[in-house]
């Protein structure tokens, strides 16, 4: 199997590779599909492949061509990825008149477009002209998730590749065994990026540094300076929504190993930070655990119903700076 490191996609691959074999290669492909799903990740593979002087099946990633790709320094390929805003008939031009240059280290010069719905009316027409009449030994890999805003002539003279979300098993399969999820975590950031790998990612991530700072809150908690958890929590009162739950569940994981023991299984699965926090608060009394989470559920009330914030906010971390310290 091609690029077993890019998941799913193996009709898509397939094709890729059968193309390469046969060194069938069409001139201008664009791939469509959802994004986060590894279109990108895929054009690279095949312009690296196709660049490679050892192995043009499928890069073998040692030659001169390889490494040079790989540290973004080949002379034979160019990228186009936009960050924000559009692609302008400038950026098109430049690429054109670089991929007509002479072949400096490869069989091919290669362009590859990123994002490729931003180009501009005007960019997208000069494109068109490279597409409809391209350069010997010239290939083009447009890429885009938004494939309805093209326009449909540049559509039309492209080797179409429809690539879709991948299925959740596989999302959440990667991020157990790549990230070091959790099992619970890794099939609800599955669930909620739709089969987006990248999606998945940047949640993931993201999740990463919303229970760091979780966790820091309950120690400046737990060493009393209850000022400095009001102004993070005040800091961060568009997120209560997400941080007051992760709250709610490490003091119910922690009532539960206090009450339960070994017996408590899912502190098993739970990250290696997130088990120390929990085994740290499960030293306090059932009490005072139980009565710490009244306090957060008071205090998600007051929250909702528009209560005033400094004095709710003060009354909670009062409370539950008492029932933790
Ligand atoms: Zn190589």
């Amino acid at each position: 199997m091609f690029w077993p490191q890019i998941l799913g996609h193996v009709m898509q691959k397939e094709l890729l590779s059968h193309a390469l074999m046969s060194r069938r290669v069409h001139h201008a492909y664009l791939f469509f599909g959802p994004s986060g799903v590894g279109k990108k990740t895929l054009a690279l593979e095949v312009a690296k492949a196709l660049l490679c002087s050892e192995s043009p099946d499928a890069g073998c990633g040692r030659c001169r061509s390889c490494l040079l790709f790989d540290a973004s320094l080949h002379p034979d390929f160019f990228l186009i990825s936009p960050k924000t805003g559009t692609i302008g008939i400038d950026e098109v031009r430049d690429l054109i008149e670089r991929l007509a240059l002479k072949r400096v280290l490869s069989p091919f010069r290669i362009g590859l477009i990123d994002e490729v719905e931003k180009l501009t009316e005007e960019a997208a027409n000069c494109l068109l002209k490279t597409v409809e009449e391209p350069p010997e030994g010239v290939v083009l890999f447009l890429v885009t998730s938004q494939v309805l805003a093209l326009p449909g002539t540049l559509v039309s003279r492209c080797q179409k590749l429809a690539f879709s979300a991948l299925p959740e098993e596989l999302v959440a399969r990667y991020l157990e065994e790549h990230e070091g999820l959790s099992p619970d975590l890794a099939r609800a950031l599955a669930f909620a990026s739709s089969g987006s790998i990248g999606e998945a990612l940047r949640l993931a991530r993201g999740m990463e540094d919303t229970l760091f700072a979780v966790r820091s809150f309950l120690e400046t908690v737990q060493e009393g300076d209850i000022f400095r958890a009001g102004f993070w929590l005040s800091q961060h009162r568009e997120e209560l929504h997400r941080i007051l739950p992760l709250l709610a569940g490490y003091l119910r994981d922690a009532l539960f190993v206090r009450l339960l023991g070994d017996r408590y299984h899912r502190v098993t699965v739970l990250s290696r930070e997130d088990r120390c926090l929990v085994e740290r608060l499960a030293h306090l009394d059932s009490g005072a655990l139980r009565r710490a989470l009244v306090a957060l559920g008071t205090f998600s009330e007051d929250v909702l119903s528009n209560a005033q914030w400094d004095v709710a906010c003060f009354h909670f971390l009062l409370k539950l700076r008492g029932e933790l310290s």
